[in-house]
C-alpha cells in the first residue's frame, strides 16, 4: 500500500511554506510521508531535490519531518574543536546584541540573554549543521542560508570548497541572478 500525505499533512506542508507545484514534484519524486523526509535527513539533500526551494522553508520542513533526537545528533557533532575567538572578530548576539566575552565559543548560549548567541548554520559542503562561522565537521565556511541553493550550484560546477564563499561574497548581482537562473532550470 503505498503511503501518501494525509491532509492535514499537506497543510502543515504548505503551511510551513512549501508550494502546491513542490509539494506534487516531491510526491512524483517519492516523497509521500513524513517518513520518507527521514530518508532525505539533511537540508542539503532536500534542496538537490528541489534547488529552487527557499532554503529556510527547507529547514523548517525537515525541523517538522525528522524525529528530535535526530535534529539535535546532527546540531551536536561529536567532536566539537574549541575555535578561538580573537578581539577583531567579536561575536554578537543575534538576539540581544551583546557583545560576548573573549572566551567564547561557537554554540555557546549569550551570556545576557541566555540564548543562543549566533543562529544555526547549514553546511553547503557536507550538510552538517551548526553555529558559528565555519562548519565543524568539514570546515567550510558557512554561507548566508539564503544563498545556500547558490552554493550548492557551485559545489556541483565543481568549484573547491573554499573557494565557493569567496565566490558567492564576490558575485555582482547580474552573476547572482545568472546563477539563480541556473539553479532554477535544473530543475526542468
Ligand atoms: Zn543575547
Ligand atoms: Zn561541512
Amino acid at each position: 500500500m503505498a503511503a501518501e500525505f494525509s491532509v492535514l499533512e499537506r497543510n502543515i506542508l504548505k503551511a510551513k511554506g512549501l508550494t502546491e507545484e513542490q509539494l506534487t514534484t516531491l510526491v512524483e519524486m517519492g516523497v509521500q510521508s513524513r517518513a520518507d523526509f527521514e530518508q532525505i535527513g539533511t537540508v542539503l539533500t532536500l534542496l538537490e531535490l528541489l534547488p529552487e526551494l527557499d532554503p529556510g522553508v527547507a529547514t523548517r520542513l525537515l525541523e517538522w519531518a525528522l524525529p528530535p533526537a535526530q535534529v539535535v545528533a546532527a546540531s551536536v557533532p561529536a567532536a566539537a574543536p574549541t575555535i578561538n575567538v580573537d578581539a577583531s572578530d567579536a561575536v554578537y548576539c543575534t538576539n540581544c546584541n551583546h557583545k560576548q566575552p573573549k572566551d567564547y565559543t561557537p554554540g555557546d548560549l549569550c551570556v545576557n540573554c541566555g540564548r543562543q548567541a549566533e543562529p544555526i548554520e547549514q553546511c553547503f559542503w557536507c550538510g552538517a549543521s551548526g553555529p558559528g562561522k565555519r562548519c565543524r565537521n568539514c570546515g567550510a565556511k558557512f554561507v548566508p542560508t539564503a544563498e545556500l541553493s547558490l552554493a550548492l550550484l557551485l559545489r556541483r560546477d565543481g568549484v573547491a570548497k573554499d573557494d565557493i564563499p569567496r565566490r558567492l561574497l564576490d558575485a555582482t548581482p547580474e552573476e547572482k541572478d545568472e546563477m539563480w537562473g541556473r539553479v532554477r532550470r535544473a530543475r526542468l
